[in-house]
């Protein structure tokens, strides 16, 4: 196959016009030289330079040892068929390390494939580690992380000594045990808000409180709260938010060099918003808490309808933390259709009337 090309032979800068002629054995190029004699130079294959160059469909081809012979050719079939003629030589062109020379298909599928493998460690893996890191995580741990998150949140709080106490001796009635050192404060504040920390720590705000007319709602408050601890939501979370680290120490199974990390960084985390999911598995656990102790859960009904009101009143504390009050408004509603017989708990209701007068009218 003949095809015109220019030819240099690296002795001078000198581009010849040349006739090339590529056979499997050799490269015959032909051209009329600064004599003007006619000479032909052959080059062998095997000494081609593996690399060469492609700029607007012409090909430069380098060859041999320094000074190197060059030959460039504008052809845009050449490269096939050098590949036909010579298919054990890597030849390969400057355009082949090109990004965007690449095939459309090709691309799309790397970019398909690399935003799977993503959503998957996202969506699976990265959950996955987050639970397994909960159920490896020692309880210790979590007491220590919430009694560091208690001292933070409290310090800047007026504690209800008196009324604290009386909280906590209902929170225990309510639960009768726990595997978690339990502690209920009562705080001063306007604000309608309670919260639950990882390991056994719930705080009460009497703005809440004052909010309630019956034993029941406090019970259910507590209930719902005590349920966050028990199933370690707000530890779920700090987990969640460290997964990337977490997956990192689940991979070596260093528990411990886990557990130091999410103790360093609870206090900067967003733990106390919960999902959706997580409130109804809180209303679930509260509900089944009354249940056991035959209170009835309409307590929770009216805490929830009280929340409610205070929300549109455009005092949101309590929902930022526990969102979708009517979604569970309807879901406890579901619930109360089975509820078993409920009786007047004369021990809670003496603890509750005695809260109420330890904190200050509004
Ligand atoms: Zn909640």
């Amino acid at each position: 196959m003949i095809y015109q090309g220019l030819y240099t032979s690296g002795q001078s800068g000198h581009a010849f016009t040349c006739e090339v002629a590529f056979n499997r054995e050799h490269i015959s190029i032909t051209y009329t030289n600064a004599q003007g004699q006619n000479e032909t130079v052959n080059w062998e294959p095997a000494l081609l330079h593996p690399h060469y160059k492609t700029e607007n469909h012409t090909h430069q081809f380098s060859y041999g040892n320094f000074p190197y012979q060059t030959l460039k050719i504008s052809d845009s079939d050449l490269p096939a068929v050098l590949k036909q003629l010579y298919p054990s030589l890597p030849l390969m062109s400057n355009k082949q390390f090109s990004f965007f020379a690449w095939n459309k298909p090709f691309i799309i599928g790397l970019l398909l494939t690399v935003t799977t493998l993503v959503l998957l460690v996202w969506l699976v893996l990265l959950p996955w580690v987050a639970r397994f890191a909960l159920n490896h995580f020692p309880k210790e741990y979590e007491i220590t992380m919430g009694e560091q998150m208690y001292k933070a949140s409290i310090q800047n709080m007026q504690r209800n000594e008196a009324a604290s106490k009386q909280m906590t001796l209902f929170l225990k009635t309510l639960i009768d045990s726990s595997e978690y050192p339990v502690q209920a404060d009562v705080v001063h504040s306007k604000e309608v808000n309670a919260f639950a920390l990882p390991g056994g720590h719930i705080v009460v705000y009497d703005g809440l409180l004052k909010k309630m007319h019956s034993y029941e709602e406090l019970a259910a408050l507590l209930g719902h709260e005590y349920s966050h601890v028990k199933l370690r939501h707000s530890t779920r979370n700090i987990l969640r938010q460290v997964s990337v680290t977490a997956l990192l120490y689940a991979v070596v199974g260093d528990i411990n060099g886990l557990s130091a990390y999410v103790l360093q960084h609870a206090a900067s985390l967003n733990n106390l918003q919960y999902s959706r999911d997580l409130e109804r598995e809180a209303d679930a656990g509260g509900f089944d808490l009354l249940q056991q102790k035959h209170i009835d859960a309409h307590g929770m009904l009216r805490l929830f309808e009280t929340l409610k009101k205070e929300n549109t009143a455009g005092v949101p504390s309590f929902l930022s933390t526990h969102p979708a009050t009517d979604d569970r408004i309807e879901f406890i509603n579901e619930k109360l259709a089975g509820q078993q017989h409920t009786q007047t708990h004369e021990e809670l209701n003496k603890i509750f009337e005695s809260i109420q007068q330890q904190v200050p009218a509004p």
